[in-house]
């Protein structure tokens, strides 16, 4: 606190993201980075991109990343909007389309960006509840509100809706706008990205930090008919003019364009997952299934702040979230076999002491 502060900066309570410590040999499964690198096509296109060219601004407008985008997701080139990350992206959706008089609704456990940009916007929000099986369940979303947001497959859940829910979601609300963050879609659930083209109220988020393996690079985006872009640009262009920057530019669409990097890695993702909740259940946990490059998982007889605690002591990084309902959850990123194997070690030791 300082008398130097906005009254605004000293009521924030900001995103407190995962560790990323300095100890050696450090099985890292914390902030669900792809274990598999990115494509060497996209590090290759980054290190043509590092000469000369750096004194000159990048394309405002992004338009190779977005034609790039465009030509893999089926839709216009205007369709697109990008960011530096999705969370900038989703900064601008929620202060372009998410902020109405009326209360924004998201789960109660979900990602926990939300709760921070709806208040450094000064957006009211309603926390809807999981169920008893940490589902999302839409008709709970069938009350007066100003807007939607949810991720699919959720986060930390990781549990995913249907298409057909996500339809039916949108289509229960043509008045606001409804956005479907699929920052884990590519690891098995249905994208919503075909249902934008039926529906003017809909708008699909992405990011390319982990089914293509950028966190580094910050690049996402989103995808939704004209309207919807036009707002996130005209809060971009009040905001950044550049959020993508040459490397960044270069990289992304390389990436994008590896499809067969882009498959064999979320194949590998996929199957070790498989493993993962089959080793995680025989111990015990109850491991709820999910769709995304990570595991949520209890144990009935530990507590998790303390299961979580005992890993870091064997070097293997997991997720906790002090919050009520999940405290007793670990969120486990799906890392390389070899990292699987040491998580599943590190447990056993965990478990037996
Ligand atoms: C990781 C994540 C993001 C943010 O991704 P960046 O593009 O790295 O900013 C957004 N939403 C959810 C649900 C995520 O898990």
């Amino acid at each position: 606190m300082s008398k130097f502060w906005s009254p605004l900066v000293a009521g924030l309570k900001p995103y407190v993201a995962g560790e990323q410590p300095r100890i050696a040999n450090l099985i890292k499964l914390n902030t669900n980075e792809n274990p598999y690198g990115p494509s060497p096509k996209a590090l290759a296109a980054i290190r043509e991109a590092a000469d000369d060219r750096m004194r000159l601004y990048p394309d405002p407008s992004s338009l190779r990343l977005r034609q790039a985008i465009a030509t893999r997701h089926g839709v216009e080139v205007d369709e697109v909007f990008v960011g530096n990350g999705s969370d900038e992206v989703l900064a601008h959706v929620f202060q372009a389309l998410l902020k109405h008089d009326a209360p924004l609704l998201f789960p109660d456990i979900s990602y926990s960006f939300y709760p921070v940009y709806a208040g450094l916007f000064g957006i009211e929000t309603i926390h809807v509840p999981l169920d008893e099986g940490f589902r999302i369940r839409i008709e709970d979303y069938d009350q007066p509100c100003g807007a939607i947001v949810i991720p699919n497959p959720n986060a930390p859940t990781g549990i995913a809706l249907s298409l057909e829910e996500i339809e039916a979601l949108a289509g229960a609300h043509p008045d606001q706008p409804v956005v479907i963050d699929e920052a884990y879609v590519d690891f098995g659930a249905d994208s919503a990205i075909g249902l934008t083209r039926r529906y003017p109220n809909l708008l699909v988020v992405h990011t390319l930090s982990k089914s293509r393996s950028l966190a580094g690079l910050r690049v996402g985006f989103a995808i939704g008919q004209r309207p919807l872009i036009e707002a996130l640009e005209r809060v971009k262009d009040s905001f950044n003019s550049y959020p993508i920057d040459r490397l960044a530019e270069a990289g992304a669409t390389a990436a994008i364009e590896d499809e067969a990097w882009f498959d064999e890695t979320r194949r590998k993702v996929m199957a070790s997952r498989a493993r993962m909740t089959d080793v995680l259940a025989a111990r015990g946990f109850e491991v709820l299934p999910s769709l995304a490059n990570f595991v949520f998982a209890r144990h009935p007889d530990h507590d998790g702040a303390e299961l979580a605690a005992r890993l870091r002591a064997e070097a293997v990084l997991v997720r906790h979230f002090a919050k009520p309902r999940i405290g007793d959850f670990l969120r486990i990123s799906i890392g390389t076999e070899a990292e699987c194997d040491r998580l599943i070690e590190a447990v056993d030791s965990a478990l037996s002491n």
